[in-house]
């Protein structure tokens, strides 16, 4: 099943005259389970392109459809509510509410989505044993490490059973270990909970934990590579 398809999508900037083409003509897919990465220098549009996907930023010309939705032709209300439904996030500097404790971060999640307070603490209860973060969540963010932090974040993202769980450089603000530990949470959600996953880095080890990667330069694919494979397509 495909979760993920982008079609001939274009994002260009228009700065005193002159046009950057951030994202120029990508397609591709993702399907149901998948762990994908996307590489790139820096300037090669993989923010560009993950904030189209996540709905944050509009295409210049394309299509984004998630779980058979079409996202480039939706209004900001129904934007909202779909993004919440539908979507996970992951970012580079955590984005936890500093106020709630990482229980209530994660919960609020569910309610949002109009959950059963009952049901909310099972949820989570289950999630937090099988992540290894029981002890962590009954914290407050500021008591916590970002390799924490960031595991708890993992938790919120997928809490909800979204379609797709989007990642900006998780790893970013990561000492080595701590991006093993959540490289090892990502691989957890991706194999046991099927979570489909896809997941913006330039850092090489935290991409070789994908399944496929696709390397942008100047806006465009211009290479991918499936793991345990070393074919490569143009
Ligand atoms: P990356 O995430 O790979 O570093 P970006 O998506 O941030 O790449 O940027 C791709 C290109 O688009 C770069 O040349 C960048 O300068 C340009 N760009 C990104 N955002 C904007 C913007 N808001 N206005 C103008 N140019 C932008
Ligand atoms: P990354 O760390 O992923 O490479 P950047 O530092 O390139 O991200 O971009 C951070 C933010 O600044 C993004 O939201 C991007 O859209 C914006 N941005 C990047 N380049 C430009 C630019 N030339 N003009 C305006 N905004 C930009």
């Amino acid at each position: 099943r495909t979760v993920l398809r982008v079609e001939n999508l274009e994002k260009f900037y228009k700065n005193k005259g002159s046009l950057t083409k951030a994202v120029n003509h990508i397609s591709f897919e993702v399907q149901q389970g998948e762990y994908v990465g996307i590489m790139g220098a820096s300037g090669s549009g993989k923010t560009t392109l993950l904030n189209c996907i996540s709905t944050i930023d509009h295409a210049t010309a394309g299509h984004i459809i998630i779980n058979g939705k079409n996202v480039t032709g939706m209004k900001e209300r129904s934007l909202a509510k779909f993004r919440r439904e539908e979507l996970g996030f992951i970012f580079q500097d955590f984005n936890l509410l500093d106020t709630l404790t990482g229980r209530d971060n994660i919960a609020l999640a569910l309610a949002i989505l109009g959950e059963k307070p009952a049901l909310i603490d099972k949820k989570i209860d289950a999630l937090a044993a099988e992540l290894g973060i029981k002890e962590i969540i009954e914290k407050y963010p500021y008591e916590m490490s970002g390799g924490q932090q960031q595991r708890v974040a993992c938790a919120r993202a997928i809490i909800t059973d979204p379609s797709l769980i989007l990642a900006d450089e998780p790893t970013g603000a990561l000492d080595s270990r701590s991006a093993e530990m959540l490289l090892n949470s990502l691989e957890m959600l991706n194999e046991k909970k099927k979570a489909t996953i896809l997941m913006v880095t330039h850092d090489a080890f935290t991409a070789s934990h994908c399944g496929r990667i696709l390397f942008l330069k100047d806006g465009k694919i211009f290479n991918e590579l499936i793991r345990g494979d070393d074919t490569r397509k143009e």
